[in-house]
């Protein structure tokens, strides 16, 4: 017998969160939901066309005990770090970047006549790798596969697999899913998941009612989190459905959260934010790139 589909069991609009230098984003979920969405920690979602609401960016700041995953959808982001990174993540691009240890880096949005927009995502490292070599992917547009079934629905593919596709973000630890769904106006869309895995779903335009819920189709910006079961199913309104599917493998951990750092013990933040004052911080550096 095959598993009935999974049902939505947490919704969350979206809280209105000042974040950075002064960066105007939409928090779907951060520490007041752990263990909720482990091995996920937080969802922000930016999004705005008057620069005052995101030029300040997010100049030179630390992470440790994570990866950080940016998806930009409109405009552009310059970025810079202490492993000697630097560049431009545009429209379409992802950044996925695991901080191991710790890096120091900068993310600005650029001024762009269609404003900018897109999503951060703060994944969690296992204990073992909290302390490991930062890594950093840079993914282009081009570089994402996207798929079109024959009922019209497109998905782009960044980490995990649907159907055949593979995403090119591979040999994560916590085996994250990352897709970006499009599901044409009344058409539906299955996505198989891993029993025991964390699934949630972010709308990013339009509208979709998931099975097993009919208490309202999910709206524009909202996070939905689903129960366990079998797929994922969705039924596209009128509008269409445009939606992130995310999914991974719980770690049940403890977690210790300090800001941008996420450890498994408060003995784990002290040292951080001592390593921080002493300029011990970074184990791995090459030189920071100023443009
Ligand atoms: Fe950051």
């Amino acid at each position: 017998m095959s598993e009935p589909p999974r049902s939505i069991d947490h919704r969350f609009p979206g809280v209105p969160t000042l974040e950075g230098a002064g960066v105007r984003l939409r928090r779907s979920f951060s520490n007041n939901e752990v263990p909720l969405f482990d091995p996920f920690l937080l969802l922000d979602r930016f999004g705005s066309t008057n620069p005052e609401d995101y030029l300040a960016g997010f100049p030179w700041h630390p992470h440790r005990g994570i990866e950080t995953v940016t998806y930009v959808l409109d405009g552009s982001v310059e970025h810079g770090d202490t492993l000697g990174n630097s560049g431009v993540i545009g429209a379409g691009d992802v950044q996925w970047m695991n901080s191991g240890s710790g890096i120091i880096h900068q993310e600005m949005p650029k001024v762009s006549p269609g404003g900018i927009s897109g999503f951060q995502l703060w994944v969690n490292l296992p204990a073992r790798e909290k302390m490991g070599v930062p890594a950093y992917r840079g993914l282009t547009a081009s570089e994402i596969p996207e798929v079109t079934t024959d009922a019209g629905d497109r998905v782009k593919v960044v980490a995990g697999s649907y159907g055949r596709v593979e995403g090119p973000v591979r040999g994560i630890p916590v085996d994250p899913t990352y897709l970006d769904v499009r599901v044409p106006p009344g058409g539906e869309f299955e996505f198989p998941t891993h029993p025991g895995y964390t699934v949630f779903s972010h709308t990013i335009d339009g509208a979709g009612t998931f099975a097993g819920d009919d208490s309202r189709p999910t709206t524009a910006g909202e996070t939905v989190r689903f129960g366990p079961g079998g797929p994922v199913r969705v039924r596209a309104s009128e509008d269409g459905h445009r939606f992130l599917l995310v999914s991974g493998r719980p770690l049940h951990e403890p977690v210790a959260w300090y800001g941008p750092i996420v450890m498994n013990t408060p003995a784990e933040l002290r040292s951080a934010v001592q390593e921080l004052r002493s300029g011990e911080f970074i184990k791995h550096r090459r030189p920071i790139v100023e443009e």
